[in-house]
C-alpha cells in the first residue's frame, strides 16, 4: 500500500515540527536529557530518540559526557545530556549605524567568535554601494577571526528605518540615499550565504526574546533609544511586523501638530525632539550647536536652562507616547534598551514614574518597565540572535521529504 502524497507531506511537516520542538528544547536547557525533552515537548520518548538520533548525525546537537554528579543519576545510571553543537553553523549580524557598519561573528549555540567595526565614509548610500560596504565589513570581521565568508550559514543586517523585513524591503531609511529599494536581493547577489533583512528594533527585540529579559514572556515591548526611536513588539510570543511591515514606528508617531522636521521627511515626530539627532537639533536650533547626547547630559547637569528646557520638553513627550503604548498594547514589560552602559537621559526614575502615572490604571499589578543597558553592541546582538534563528529554521527544514528515521 502506497502512502498519498497529502499523507507523506502531512508526515513530514509533523517530522519538521517535531525536530524544531526539540531542537528548541535543547536550546531553551542549555543541556537538557532525553526523557526531559519528551517531557517538556509532550513528544514521545521513542519519537524524541528518533529526532535526536537525526539532529546528532547532522551535527546540529552533541552529547555531553554525564559527570556522574548525584542529580544526573537515575537508576544507578548517569544520564546522557544533549545541548546544541555550536560548531555546527557560523553565523553573522551586521548593524548599519550612522557612520559605522558593525558585524558580530556567533556560533550555532549564540556564543561569539568576535566582532568588527568598519567606518563608513557615507551616511546614505546607494543600494549597490551599501550592499558592497556591509559584505566587505563581514568579510573583513570573518578574516579578523580566522574565518572565511564562504563558512557563513547565514548573515542579518538590521538597518533602522520603514524596513519590510518579510519581503527584504526597504521603504526608507537614513542608511540609502532613496526610498522603496528592494534591498534583500541586492545583498543576496553579493554575500555567500542566505541573507535576512530586519528592523533594528525588531531584531533587539528578538535577541531579549531568545537571550534577555524577554525569555517566556508572552506580551512586551523593546523601545530602543538612541540615534532614532525604535519600537519592537511582541504580540502572544510573536514580532508584529504590520501589514506593510512598519509597524512599531514610535519614534515617528506624532506628539504635536507641525512641529519640529524629522528625517524620515515628515513634522512632530517623537524622535525629532527625544531621539538623540533630535536632542542635537534642537539644542542647534537654541543656539547651542555641536551638542551630542553625552554633552547635552553634561550640559543639564551643569544647570543650562536652555538644555533643561529641551530635554524637560523630550522627557514629558516620550513619557507621554510610551504611557499611550502601554494602555493601547497592555504589555506585561516593556523594556527600553539603550546603547549607553550608563544612565540615559530619557530614562530617569521620574521619567518611568510619568509613564505610570500617565498609563491606564487597573486593578492588577501595572506593567514592569525595565532599562536595559546593553552599550554599543545592542544591534549587531540583536542581529546576531536573529541569524541564529533563520539559520535554525533552515536547519530543521533541511530534512529530506518524506525520509524515515
Ligand atoms: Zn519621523
Amino acid at each position: 500500500m502506497r502512502d498519498s502524497p497529502e499523507r507523506l507531506a502531512e508526515a513530514s511537516d509533523q517530522r519538521r515540527q517535531g525536530r524544531a520542538r526539540v531542537l528548541a528544547a535543547i536550546r531553551r536547557a542549555g543541556a537538557i536529557a532525553r526523557v526531559d525533552i519528551a517531557r517538556e515537548t509532550g513528544i514521545s520518548a521513542a519519537t524524541v530518540t528518533a529526532l535526536t538520533a537525526e539532529l546528532l548525525a547532522e551535527g546540529l546537537i552533541e552529547r555531553i559526557e554525564p559527570e556522574g554528579r548525584a542529580g544526573a543519576m537515575r537508576r544507578g545510571r548517569p544520564r546522557e545530556a544533549l545541548k546544541v553543537r555550536g560548531a555546527a553553523r557560523l553565523m553573522a549580524g551586521a548593524k548599519v549605524s550612522h557612520r559605522v557598519i558593525t558585524v558580530l561573528l556567533v556560533d550555532f549555540e549564540g556564543a561569539e567568535i568576535g566582532a568588527h567595526e568598519v567606518r563608513r565614509s557615507e551616511i546614505a548610500s546607494t543600494p549597490e554601494a551599501l550592499a558592497d560596504a556591509i559584505v566587505a565589513a563581514t568579510a573583513a570581521a570573518c578574516a579578523a577571526h580566522g574565518r572565511a565568508l564562504s563558512e557563513l550559514s547565514g548573515l542579518c543586517v538590521g538597518l533602522a528605518g520603514h524596513v519590510d523585513g518579510g519581503r527584504g524591503h526597504v521603504h526608507w531609511s537614513s542608511a540609502l540615499d532613496r526610498r522603496s529599494v528592494d534591498f534583500a536581493p541586492v545583498l543576496a547577489t553579493r554575500a555567500p550565504c542566505p541573507v535576512f533583512l530586519e528592523n533594528d528594533a525588531n531584531l533587539v527585540a528578538k535577541a531579549e526574546q531568545l537571550f534577555g529579559r524577554g525569555r517566556g514572556v508572552a506580551d512586551f515591548l523593546v523601545v530602543t533609544i538612541q540615534h532614532g526611536i525604535g519600537l519592537g513588539l511582541v504580540v502572544d510570543g510573536r514580532l508584529h511586523r504590520g501589514a506593510r511591515g512598519c509597524s512599531g514606528e514610535f519614534g515617528h508617531t506624532k506628539v504635536t501638530a507641525g512641529g519640529a522636521l524629522c528625517q524620515c521627511g515628515q513634522r512632530g515626530c517623537l524622535e525629532a525632539y527625544a531621539g538623540g539627532y533630535g536632542l542635537s537639533a534642537r539644542a542647534a536650533e537654541a543656539g547651542l550647536p555641536g551638542l551630542d547626547l553625552d554633552g547635552v547630559s553634561a550640559a543639564e547637569a551643569a544647570g543650562d536652562p536652555t538644555v533643561c528646557r529641551i530635554l524637560s520638553e523630550a522627557r514629558g513627550y516620550f513619557a507621554t507616547g510610551l504611557a499611550n503604548l502601554v494602555t493601547v498594547f497592555d504589555p506585561e514589560l516593556v523594556i527600553l534598551a539603550v546603547e549607553t552602559e550608563g544612565t540615559h537621559p530619557l530614562c530617569t526614575p521620574e521619567v518611568l514614574e510619568e509613564v505610570r502615572r500617565l498609563s491606564l490604571s487597573v486593578d492588577a499589578p501595572p506593567t514592569e518597565i525595565i532599562v536595559h543597558a546593553w552599550g554599543d553592541r545592542m544591534w549587531a546582538e540583536g542581529a546576531a540572535a536573529y541569524a541564529i534563528e533563520r539559520v535554525e529554521a533552515l536547519a530543521v527544514e533541511r530534512r529530506p521529504l518524506g525520509q524515515s528515521a
